[in-house]
């Protein structure tokens, strides 16, 4: 059964401070990001963060239908063909990676959700073309999550400006709703038909995350039950926030500095 929860402006309030958390921990994972740097570093950094603002980690004892096991890690670092759930492990990063770091967790009960992807010193224009992609679809996506359109019309703004790009779209993973816990009700599709799924309604807190990959539209889980890469080898990027919908314009809950 569908449980679709509304907060009030109270609640949106109470629910900044985990925003404010997870995107200090992708501000500073991500300015860590560096040639040479290995993934388990980055994954020690969030989870010093997270000791130190006595957060609560969504990640590590997270354990789907689709993982093989617990996750076991703070943070998502997929690098190059690997575009979501990257489960970090011993990799030291390399001039010209593409890194996409996703981030959730718990402040005072509540949960935020994001992914940025950055490129590890020098970057390709490819490289460059594809993150700024998902950062514009993030923002039609977000521009479009007003009351009077439905999650359709998020869906299809991120769809239409990956499209104008050349790229093709998996809809298996989205944008979710976000609250108590990480994974909650709308699912939020990166493409869809515009008019149609759940009216959005003041209140709707959802974590809106295109990505893409250069040349193709299907994935494969790599042998560590997690990671997940191109079917083709090409690059992924990633870009997500956690909003609420309210009368006026959304709040950007993981709003970097
Ligand atoms: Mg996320």
């Amino acid at each position: 059964m569908s449980v679709i929860e509304l907060r009030t402006t109270a609640e949106i309030e109470q629910m900044r401070p985990a925003g404010r958390f997870v995107a200090s921990v992708l501000e500073a994972t991500s300015k860590a990001a560096a040639v040479g740097v290995n993934l388990l570093e980055l994954d020690a950094l969030a989870h010093e963060m997270i000791r130190e603002a006595g957060a609560e980690s969504c990640y590590i004892d997270y354990h789907p239908s689709f993982g093989a096991s617990p996750f076991g890690k703070v943070i998502c670092t997929s690098v190059n063909d690997a575009v979501l759930h990257g489960l970090p492990h011993d990799y030291r990063l390399r001039d010209g990676d593409l890194l996409s770091l996703d981030f959730a967790a718990a402040v005072d009960g509540w949960v935020a959700d994001s992914a940025i992807s950055v490129v590890v010193g020098t970057p390709r224009d490819e490289d460059l073309r594809l993150i700024d992609t998902t950062r514009r679809a993030l923002d039609a996506g977000i521009a479009a999550a007003t009351p009077g359109n439905r999650i359709g019309d998020i869906s299809r703004a991120i769809a239409e400006v990956a499209k104008a790009e050349g790229y093709s779209i998996n809809t298996d993973f989205g944008g979710h709703g976000v609250g108590r816990t990480m994974h909650g009700d709308p699912h939020v599709p990166n493409n869809g038909r515009p008019g149609r799924g759940l009216p959005l309604k003041p209140g709707l807190v959802v974590a809106i995350e295109p990505w893409f990959l250069q040349t193709t539209d299907r994935i494969f889980t790599d042998p560590d039950g997690w990671t997940l890469r191109s079917i083709d080898g090409s690059r992924g990027a990633h870009s997500e926030h956690t909003i609420a919908i309210t009368e006026g314009d959304p709040i950007v809950l993981t709003q970097r500095g």
